[in-house]
Formats: C-alpha cells, structure tokens, sequence
C-alpha cells in the first residue's frame, strides 16, 4: 500500500499529528502496536490512573463524611468489578479515538513498525509482515511519535522498603496482588524495575 504520511505511535502525540494532517487533506496512515489509538495515556497512564483515582476519592469522601452527619456502612471492594469497569473507562476512550481516525479516513494499522528504508514501513502486525511505501523523501513524510524514552535515576527517599509499581502492573493489578518491595531505600528505577519483574 501507498501512503502520503505515516505516523508510528498513536499516542497523544501521534494521533494529534496524525488527525491534524488528515484534517489538512493529507492521506494518512497511523501505526501503534495496541488495537486502536490512544498511546501510554489512555491505556496505562493517564486514563485508568484517573478511573482509579476517582474510585479511591469516592471511599475517601464517604469516610469523611461522617464529620457533616452522613455515614455510610464498611464499604467492600469488588475489584473484579473495579478493574473491569476501569477497563470499559479505557475501552471508550481509545474506542471513540479509533472512530475518530475512521472519521478522518485515517487508516489505522496495528502492528508494531520500523522502518525498512527511506520510503518504507515494516509492520509487524503479529500475522505477517505489511509493507507500507510513503512517496514524499523520509523527512517529509515519516513520522515517529513514540513516546517518552525510559530512564534509570534514583527515586526519591521512599522509606527502608521501596513500594513500587511500574504503572502498567498498577493498571492491570489482580486482587491478589502487593506492590513489589525492592529492598534499598535508595533504589533506582532499574532496580525497581527487576522488581517488578520478579
Ligand atoms: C501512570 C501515568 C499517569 C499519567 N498521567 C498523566 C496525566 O494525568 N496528565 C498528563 O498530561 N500526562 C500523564 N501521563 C503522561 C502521558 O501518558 C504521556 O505524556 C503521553 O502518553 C505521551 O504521549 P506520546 O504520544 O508522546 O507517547 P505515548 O502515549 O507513550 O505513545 C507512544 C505509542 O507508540 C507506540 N509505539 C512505540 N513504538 C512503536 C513501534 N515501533 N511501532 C508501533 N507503535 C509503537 C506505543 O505502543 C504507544 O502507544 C501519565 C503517564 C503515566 C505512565
């Protein structure tokens, strides 16, 4: 297939560039590994951190409540219920950004990309390979939005024992679940990290 511009990364970056190009009258294509557009914000950063924060200041509201005479009884956490009424929070969002590149005749293409040559895309769309040819020079018409690169530094004093989650794990937690402990107070993100992992 044959594009005018491309934009690996449908994150809030991309996926601004990429409707504002369509906008313009360019033929578009947006490429990101996950289903639809919305990048790190709508499904682990932003979007459920908010849908959870907002659950943890409800419980907050109604036990403070008390002090202006309205009580409410223990409250009991479905978090099956809390975590798949998150994921319906997230479904709409990058559902509604995926309409909205419909809209725009944006082609999404999901797989995850990287580029062949000057004038080319290989996406690996977990099914085969798809060939994407640009026809502008590579300056012109390839776009990466890939969000922001990872770094390892310190973490702020946080105690003997590091509770650290890396947002992704916080997003997708299981009832079962404890934050990893990494033993150093002074732990960095890489050891946080293998934390995590563990
Ligand atoms: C827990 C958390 C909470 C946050 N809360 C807020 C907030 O309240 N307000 C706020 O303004 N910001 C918040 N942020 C920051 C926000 O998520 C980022 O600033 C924003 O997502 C950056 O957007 P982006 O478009 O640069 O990249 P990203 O959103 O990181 O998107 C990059 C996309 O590129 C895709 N990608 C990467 N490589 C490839 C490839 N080779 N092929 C195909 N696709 C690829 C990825 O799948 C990803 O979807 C939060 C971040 C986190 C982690």
């Amino acid at each position: 297939m044959t594009t005018r511009v491309a934009v690996i990364g449908a994150g809030p970056g991309g996926y601004a560039a990429a409707f504002h190009a369509a906008d313009l009258g360019m033929q578009v294509t947006l490429i990101d590994a996950e289903p639809n557009p919305g990048g790190v914000c709508t499904f682990k950063g932003c979007i459920p951190s908010k849908a959870l924060l907002h659950a943890a200041k409800v419980l907050d509201e109604a036990k403070h409540a008390g002090a202006f005479g309205v009580t409410f009884g223990k409250p009991s956490i479905d978090v099956d219920k809390l975590r798949s009424w998150k994921d319906g929070v997230v479904n709409k969002q990058t559902g509604g950004l995926g309409l909205l590149a419909k809209a725009r005749k944006v082609e999404f293409v999901q797989g995850r990309a990287s580029i062949a040559d000057g004038k080319t895309l290989s996406v690996d769309t977990g099914k085969g390979e798809r060939r994407i040819d640009t026809l502008l020079q590579q300056s012109e018409n390839l776009s990466g939005v890939l969000g922001p690169l990872l770094r390892t530094e310190p973490i702020e004093q946080c105690g003997d024992s590091c509770m650290f989650w890396a947002s992704a794990r916080a997003a997708t937690f299981l009832p079962t679940d404890r934050p990893p402990q990494c033993a150093k107070s002074n732990c960095t993100m890489s050891q946080a990290r293998s934390a995590v992992s563990r």
